[in-house]
């Protein structure tokens, strides 16, 4: 068997993997395996496309030096790679994701412009064919560098929004939609006049390319820095999605069908999740393509909503101790407080107590989808008292206390009573029909969307402030 036909197994070999490790990521108790199917086919396509790359190199002189800078790149990515990873915060996975999503798109404008200077796969075309396949090579060139770009400047942008380093807030650029419909047309244009010529040694032709470059560069700064922090996680899985169709546009270019086959896994499963995450938001899939949803609210008003109250924590315990169906409804700043193992102590305790003890999950609450859900899980918190929004919602009437430990967009009720705010329309925890609810926080301070909580001045609210972590575990203290 020859090195060709041995990697065209491996490749399918690797694909079949890659599909089994995102039907294990789709559920919770199989995630762990879908993760091992993913590594051992990532590195059988690494292998596989390092024998093959090194088979074809012609030049025997330069055959080592080539492999040892394969070889140092892969050894220095790996390095990298499992430096970030062993530092990184559970809160801080969003914006190295984003981060990561940028280093696709700009290998993929860097794959592009090769291609369009070397003329890299049509080398190995003969000669009549090639007039027929130089346009193909030329869209290929001008749109893997499009989403590429695109996906590079957007998530660029979206790490900077995600790690707080800009202000969440939307971009309103005027004519923001013209801005981004706009940009397509030129992009189309642009594209249809560099496939139309015959491009080699044509300084027009990179002038053209350098143009599409710039114009995308722009246009995914743009898309996701007209949207607010309260469609972010949205965001956030399209230019997922986006990294993955920049991936099977590099695969088109290099000629490598492993690369084409991942791309569109990542791309189509990104798509579907961005899908599932806009019905849960309550938000239009076309809209979010467009970079238009979400942004036509305002920025957020100081209303004036009264007085709040306070508790304290001694008062906080007895009240969940007469308590006999508590619901605890988890956010971001119980990610940031590491408040999970407290709050799975304080649950096992009121549990022994014989009090119903449930947690409602609201699709995006934290900064990861699944982040609340893989908090409570490595704290050992039984599945089956956890629930999703949709499943506790209309439970919250017939509920003694709410804990909400570090929410405030997820449990907000100006989404649904508030037409003119940011998050009008995103479906949220109710919290507020329950009997008591104490909100565990350090402030009144917004929000990720940057909207201020009318649930915080509700007659039936009860501000307990500090640190969630420490506030829980001073509840279990008095217990
Ligand atoms: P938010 O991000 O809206 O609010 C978190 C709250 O936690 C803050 O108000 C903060 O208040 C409080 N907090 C922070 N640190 C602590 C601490 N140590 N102890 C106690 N409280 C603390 O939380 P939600 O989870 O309700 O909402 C998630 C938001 O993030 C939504 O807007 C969502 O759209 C967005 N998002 C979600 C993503 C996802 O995929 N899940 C991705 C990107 C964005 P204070 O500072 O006063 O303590």
């Amino acid at each position: 068997m020859d090195i060709n036909s041995i990697t065209v197994a491996a490749y399918i070999v690797a694909s079949l993997l890659f599909i089994l490790s995102l039907a294990g990521l789709s559920k919770h108790e199989s995630a762990k395996s879908g993760l091992t199917y993913g590594m051992v086919g990532m590195a059988v396509a690494i292998i596989a496309t390092i024998a093959l790359a090194v088979d074809n190199m012609t030049n025997l002189d330069g055959k080592w030096i080539s492999i040892g800078l394969m070889g140092g790149a892969v050894v220095i990515g790996a390095l990298i790679g499992l430096w970030r990873a062993k530092i990184v915060e559970m809160t801080g996975m969003p914006e190295l994701i984003a981060l990561l999503h940028s280093f696709v798109g700009l290998a993929a404008v860097l794959i592009g412009w090769n291609g369009a200077i070397t003329g890299a796969h049509l080398e190995h075309v003969a000669d009549d064919d090639r007039g027929a396949l130089i346009g193909i090579h030329g869209a290929e060139v001008a749109i893997g560098i499009f989403i590429g770009a695109v996906t590079f400047t957007g998530s660029i942008v979206a790490n900077l929004k995600l790690s707080a380093k800009i202000k969440s807030a939307p971009l309103m650029l005027p004519g923001k939609n013209f801005i981004n419909v706009g940009s397509l047309v030129v992009f189309a244009v642009l594209t249809g006049i560099y496939v139309a010529r015959d491009l080699k040694d044509d300084t027009t032709g990179y002038v053209l390319l350098a143009v599409i470059t710039a114009l995308a560069l722009f246009l995914g700064w743009h898309l996701v820095a007209s949207i607010g922090g309260g469609d972010m996680p949205v965001v956030v899985s399209m230019l997922n999605s986006y990294s993955g169709w920049a991936a099977a546009a590099s695969g088109f270019l290099l000629s490598n069908d492993l690369l084409i086959v991942t791309g569109a896994l990542v791309g189509s499963s990104g798509a579907y999740l961005s899908y599932i995450m806009c019905k849960a938001m309550n938000r239009s899939f076309i809209s979010v393509i467009a970079g238009g949803f979400g942004i036509e609210a305002g920025p957020a008003e100081d209303k004036d909503y009264g007085e709040h109250r306070e508790i304290q924590a001694d008062a906080a315990a007895e009240l969940l101790a007469g308590a006999s169906s508590v619901v605890i409804t988890p956010g971001y700043g119980m990610a940031v407080a590491q408040a999970q193992y407290p709050v799975a102590d304080l649950t096992a305790k009121l549990r022994a107590k014989g009090v119903d003890v449930r947690f409602g999950i609201h699709p995006v609450a934290g900064r990861l989808p699944g982040h609340m859900n893989v908090l409570l899980a490595e704290a050992k918190v039984p599945y089956d008292v956890v629930l999703e929004m949709d499943e506790i919602n209309d439970d919250f009437p017939d509920t003694d206390v709410v804990l909400v430990i570090g929410a405030n967009d997820t449990v907000n009720p100006a989404a649904s009573e508030d037409p003119s705010s940011p998050i009008a329309g995103m479906p949220v925890l109710e919290v507020w029909n329950a009997k008591d609810v104490i909100v565990f926080k350090r402030s009144m301070a917004a929000g990720y969307a940057g909207v201020q909580n009318p649930l915080f001045f509700r007659e039936n609210t009860q501000m307990l402030f500090g640190d969630a972590k420490d506030r829980v575990e001073d509840i279990i203290s008095a217990l």
